[in-house]
């Protein structure tokens, strides 16, 4: 599991607008990340532990990913969407 902080999902973030992953919502939390080019596939989850998030990716990164970075925005308008506080 890798910590999200303001540093690393901004790069990733940035990452995702050049890349332009195709996101999918499997449910609240869980994302499935196409790269459109190479059609590889990945999973997302976000979990949240005493106030700091953290992210899962399936792919071989040990880093904060841009599959991350692109997830996280759909994530953020689904938590709101939702009411909670929980993004
Ligand atoms: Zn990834």
């Amino acid at each position: 599991m890798l910590e999200i902080t303001k540093e690393n999902i901004e790069k990733a973030i940035e990452k995702a607008r050049i890349t332009k992953p195709k996101v999918k919502v499997l449910e609240f939390r869980r994302y499935a990340v196409t790269n459109k080019t190479t059609g590889a596939n990945y999973e997302v989850s976000f979990t949240k532990i005493g106030g700091k998030k953290f992210a899962d990716c399936t792919c071989p990164a040990t880093k904060i990913c841009y599959h991350i970075g692109a997830s996280i925005g759909a994530h953020i308008v689904l938590a709101e969407q939702m009411h909670t506080a929980t993004a």
